[in-house]
């Protein structure tokens, strides 16, 4: 559904690129991975090389694109963006690289969506910087080897399990991002208001930082909805009412989740007793791609302790049925 609300996955608005932090100081949470890429950043700029290459991991809207930007600028290197689907031929990845400047970052967004062919391009690059290209065809073909500037790859992907081995072990640097507290959401969303000029108490941006699934990017378009609302309603500031009001107009709920995370736990408790029950079910269920509902709606319920996975499918929690006002089967309620 692409007018979904609390879709975490990109859209233009990102463009709209004010909000986002400029500097590892600037930049709100994450403070485990923070760290380590601050020292990691010093360590390579000392020494003058290139840094390892990195790889994000985490949810969408997380900040993986902004810290890779980010460690581009402080290390003073140019930052070229590019995603697995983008690179259709080898031939995209060979021009990409052959452009690249010594220690530049190169960031590759949903990289586990690589084609095998790229992919094979990409491990000599990774490893010895060095392009290993097939010119010409049958017996006039002839491998040819071209040297690359020594870069720093940058990638990110939503799940590591989708990553092939092969390309997973060639990254020195693995960093798990994780869903932000309240408390972190709350600081993002204050200095969102503050850069949009928008008044705003600090319970109306408790309310929104409540709302947005732990990941700042909802929360920037909650809080993009919300001033909306304000401004129509001539509100003099956002407070808890008018976030509140404006969020479930929205059918945003309490916890942030909206009408399909609603329908996804709705259907397991109704139709599946609670479960357990398969993913490829509940996608048919829904009518969702599997990949979206792994990747963006049961991540957030798992955090939540709303869903469990087991070997058998989805289960239910007695906290999912508590939040759907419903009654939890008798062997739950422990
Ligand atoms: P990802 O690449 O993980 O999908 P992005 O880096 O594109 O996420 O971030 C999504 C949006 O959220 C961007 O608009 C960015 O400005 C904002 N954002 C991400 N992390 C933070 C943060 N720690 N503080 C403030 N804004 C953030």
């Amino acid at each position: 559904d692409p007018a979904r609300l609390i879709d975490p996955e990109k859209r233009g608005e990102d463009a709209e690129a004010s909000l986002r932090p400029q500097t590892l100081d600037d930049f709100t949470g994450q403070a485990e991975a923070r760290a380590n890429l601050k020292i990691f950043i010093e360590a390579a700029k000392a020494r003058g090389e290139a840094l390892d290459h990195v790889l994000f991991v985490g949810p969408p809207g997380l900040g993986k694109t902004t810290l890779a930007q980010i460690m581009a600028k402080e290390l003073g290197v140019n930052f070229r963006a590019t995603s697995g689907p983008v690179i259709a031929k080898a031939g995209d990845l060979a021009a990409l690289l052959t452009n690249l400047e010594e220690r530049d970052v190169l960031f590759i967004d949903e990289i586990h969506r690589l084609s095998p062919a790229v992919e094979e391009i990409l491990y000599p690059a990774m490893e010895d910087f060095q392009l290993d290209l097939i010119i010409g065809e049958g017996p006039a073909a002839r491998s040819v080897k071209i040297d690359l500037a020594k870069f720093t790859l940058v990638a990110a992907t939503t799940r590591l399990g989708l990553l092939t081995t092969p390309l997973r072990d060639r990254f020195g640097i693995p960093v798990r991002l994780n869903f932000y507290t309240v408390a972190e959401l709350e600081s993002i969303v204050r200095r969102g208001a503050r850069i949009m000029g928008l008044p705003m108490t600090e319970d109306g941006a408790l309310e929104v930082a409540r709302r947005a699934r732990g990941t700042p990017r909802i929360a920037g378009r909650l809080l993009r909805r919300v001033r909306d609302f304000a401004e129509v309603a001539r509100a003099e500031a956002v407070d808890r009412k008018v976030a509140d009001e404006a969020l479930t107009r929205l059918e945003v709920d309490a916890l942030g989740l909206d009408q399909l995370d609603r329908r996804y736990l709705f259907m397991i408790a109704k139709n599946f007793g609670g479960g357990p029950v398969g993913i490829e079910t509940i996608a048919a269920g829904l009518s969702e791609p599997r990949d979206a509902i792994e990747d963006i709606i049961e991540p957030y319920l798992i955090q939540q302790g709303f869903i469990q996975r087991t070997p058998r499918g989805r289960v239910l929690t007695a906290n999912a049925w508590k939040h759907l006002g419903l009654n939890a089967p008798k062997d739950l309620e422990a």
